[in-house]
């Protein structure tokens, strides 16, 4: 199972410490108690929680995925459901039935997840116009392989791998490097990995 990483909130005014999936960096959090707190009223903590009902509910994984969902995290768990139902392939032997040799066995097919399952954006990745070839591997129309890392629940930029023509240009975030169809931009948060604009 994965582990869940909450984060600490609290109001700036004082009071208890409460649990989240993600302190947004800006608009209203919700904790996991069900308070709403608005934006520029709150800020993230290191301290532990000390909120009863935010303790309690942390160890309800139900009660997580559900706020996950309520905030952006939810695609990224159900990618996660997803990844897990494709390691549990249905095993495809079909054991001969005694006494029925005329009657056709039933092969039931591998269950696929549905292409629409893969989220716009992965992490450092926005995945339009690639195509999932592996585990964290991706493939541009032109060849172009991006092998992503997994960062805790993150996906980030691993390595660019292109036979062709490749342009590096500095910019004020760091690096910006053109390889056929890929582009991947520096930044001060990290990289982000798309198909060129056209
Ligand atoms: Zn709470």
């Amino acid at each position: 199972m994965h582990t869940i990483k909450l984060e600490s909130v609290g109001r700036k005014s004082g009071g208890r410490i409460h649990l989240t999936p993600r302190v947004p960096r800006s608009g209203p959090v919700t904790t996991l108690c069900g308070q709403t707190l608005g934006e520029g009223s709150y800020a993230a903590v290191d301290s532990e929680p000390d909120c009863a009902n935010c303790i309690r509910r942390s160890k309800d994984r139900a009660r997580i995925s559900g706020a996950f969902f309520a905030q952006e995290e939810g695609s990224e768990l159900l990618r996660l459901s997803l990844e897990q139902a494709r390691e549990k392939k249905p095993n495809l032997r079909v054991l001969p039935q005694p006494g029925s040799s005329r009657e056709k066995p039933v092969v039931w097919p591998a269950a696929k997840p549905p292409p629409e399952a893969i989220p716009d954006q992965l992490g450092e990745l926005v995945t339009r116009g690639f195509k999932p070839s592996g585990e964290g591997v991706w493939r541009s129309p032109q060849g172009a392989i991006v092998r992503m890392r997994k960062h805790g629940k993150e996906w980030r930029f691993d390595e660019l791998v292109f036979e062709g023509s490749v342009v590096a240009t500095r910019t004020p975030g760091g690096v910006r490097i053109k390889a056929g169809d890929v582009e991947v931009t520096q930044s001060d948060h990290g990289f982000e990995v798309q198909l060129k604009k056209k």
